[in-house]
C-alpha cells in the first residue's frame, strides 16, 4: 500500500505552483459548463443541445473583413510578417485615433493608442504597468470572472463592490471601497454578464467621485474602461464615452466581439490625451506589451482592422435575439432586466441556489451559467451570441424549469 506524502514531498513531487494548482481547482464556472455541454454534446449529438453558456459568436465577420484579408493575401508585400514595434503598426495606431477622435471630438493621436493581443492581453498589460504589489483594483458585481486572475497575474488584490438591481455600480459603496491603496477602479459597459449599458450620467458622477478620492489621498486613481461590446448596443443608443468625464483613464477593447474576431486576438489601449504622466504611462505599456511576451499585437490583423474602424457586425441580428428571449422568457415568469448591449442577459433565478437551477435547465440540454460564477449568486448567465435555431430550442427547457419552479 501506499504511504501517502508528507507535505514536503507533496512540494517536491508537485511541479506546477501552488497559485495555478488552486486557480484550476476552483476553475471557471463558463469553462466547466463547456466541458459539462462538450459531454451532453457527444452523447445526444449537437443538435439536441442548446448551449447558451459561452461567449463566443456564431456570427461571422462583416464581409468587409473577406474583401480586406484577400486584398492583403493577393499582394504579399516584403517584410509584412516581421516583427514590429512593440506598440503596433504607426498606420493602424494612427486609423484607431482618427475614428476614435471623429467619434469623441477629443483628438486623439497615434501616441495614445498600443495594439494588444485582444482585450484580455490589453488588460494584463495596463494591470502589469500600473500595479505594485497589493494596490487593489474595484470591479463591480456582476463581473467578467477573468478580472479576478488579471488582477491576480501582476500581484494586486482585487476589491468587490456590489451593483444596484439594475446592475449600475453602487456608488455611495464604491465612495467607501476606495482607499489609499486603490490604483484603479474597472468597469465594463455594455456589461457581460448583465447587458447594462452605464449613462453619461454615471460616469459623470463616477468621474467626480474619482477625482475627489484621488485628491483626498493625494493618489493616482486609472479608470479602466473595458469596452469590447461597444458597438453591439440596442434600441438605436449610444454607448457614452469615459472621456470627457475623468483625465486619468485608459480604455482596453478589441475587435472580437465587433467584427467577431475573438479567435485572431487583435484589440488596442487608448489612453486620455490629458492623462497624467501620459508618456510613461504608454511607455509602461509597449514594455509590458513585450516583457509579458504578447510582443506586439498580430501582424496581419493589424493590416485587415486598420480599414474597419468603422464596420461592424449586425447589431440588428443580435436585438432580434435579445428581443425573441426577452419577450418568451418574461412570458414564463422569469425577472429579467432588459439587456441594452452586449449580447448576455442576466436572470434572476427563480430558485436562491443558481447552480441548482443551471443543473435543472441541464436536464434539458439547456446550458447556462450560474451568477456566482459572475459574483452574484441568485442570477444565471444566458448568452445569445449563437444561432436562432438554438435561442429557439432553448424555450421548452426553460419553459419546464420556470413550471417546476413555479413561476408559471
Ligand atoms: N472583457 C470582457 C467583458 C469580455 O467579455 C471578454 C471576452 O469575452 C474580454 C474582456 C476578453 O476579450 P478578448 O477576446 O478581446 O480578449
Amino acid at each position: 500500500m501506499l504511504l501517502p506524502l508528507t507535505e514536503a514531498e507533496r512540494k517536491f513531487k508537485v511541479s506546477i505552483s501552488d497559485r495555478v494548482r488552486q486557480g484550476m481547482e476552483q476553475g471557471s464556472w463558463i469553462r466547466r459548463m463547456f466541458e459539462e455541454g462538450a459531454s451532453l454534446k457527444q452523447r445526444y449529438g449537437a443538435e439536441s443541445v442548446f448551449d447558451l453558456s459561452l461567449g463566443n459568436p456564431v456570427m461571422e465577420p462583416p464581409v468587409e473583413f473577406n474583401e480586406e484579408l484577400r486584398k492583403l493575401v493577393e499582394n504579399p508585400q516584403p517584410g509584412r510578417h516581421r516583427y514590429m514595434e512593440n506598440a503596433g503598426y504607426a498606420e493602424t495606431r494612427a486609423a484607431v485615433a482618427e475614428q476614435l477622435s471623429l467619434e469623441t471630438g477629443i483628438n486623439f493621436t497615434m501616441n495614445d493608442v498600443v495594439m494588444t493581443c485582444g482585450a484580455a492581453g490589453a488588460l494584463n498589460v495596463v494591470l502589469k504597468t500600473i500595479l505594485n504589489r497589493q494596490d487593489e483594483v474595484i470591479i463591480f458585481a456582476p463581473y467578467f470572472p477573468e478580472y479576478l486572475n488579471y488582477v491576480d497575474n501582476h500581484d494586486g488584490v482585487t476589491k468587490i463592490v456590489p451593483s444596484d438591481e439594475q446592475f449600475i455600480p453602487r456608488l455611495d459603496v464604491l465612495e467607501t471601497a476606495i482607499v489609499p491603496k486603490t490604483k484603479a477602479v474597472l468597469i465594463n459597459s455594455p456589461n457581460n454578464p448583465s447587458g447594462a449599458v452605464y449613462s453619461d450620467d454615471f460616469i459623470r458622477s463616477l468621474g467626480v467621485l474619482l477625482s475627489k478620492k484621488a485628491a483626498e489621498y493625494g493618489t493616482a486613481i486609472y479608470l479602466i474602461s473595458d469596452e469590447p461590446y461597444r458597438k453591439i448596443i440596442y434600441d438605436g443608443q449610444q454607448c457614452p464615452y469615459i472621456w470627457p468625464h475623468y483625465q486619468q483613464s485608459v480604455v482596453v477593447t478589441s475587435h472580437s466581439k465587433d467584427l467577431a474576431l475573438p479567435g485572431e486576438r487583435i484589440g488596442y489601449i487608448t489612453v486620455h490625451p490629458d492623462c497624467g504622466q501620459r508618456k510613461e504611462l504608454v511607455d509602461g505599456f509597449i514594455y509590458c506589451n513585450r516583457t509579458l511576451g504578447y510582443v506586439n499585437a498580430p501582424a496581419l490583423m493589424q493590416h485587415v482592422v486598420r480599414r474597419l474602424q468603422a464596420v461592424a457586425v449586425s447589431v440588428a441580428e443580435y436585438q432580434q435575439k435579445r428581443d425573441f428571449l426577452y419577450h418568451h422568457l418574461g412570458e414564463m415568469g422569469y425577472s429579467i432586466v432588459k439587456p441594452q448591449g452586449a449580447f448576455y442577459m442576466f436572470p434572476r433565478s427563480p430558485l436562491a441556489d443558481d447552480v441548482a437551477l443551471v443543473r435543472e435547465l441541464q436536464q434539458w440540454r439547456v446550458l447556462t451559467v450560474p451568477g456566482r460564477g459572475f459574483g452574484s449568486p441568485g442570477y444565471f448567465r444566458i448568452s445569445y451570441c449563437v444561432d436562432d435555431r438554438t435561442v429557439a430550442g432553448s424555450l421548452d427547457g426553460f419553459r419546464r424549469a420556470a413550471q417546476k419552479f413555479g413561476l408559471s
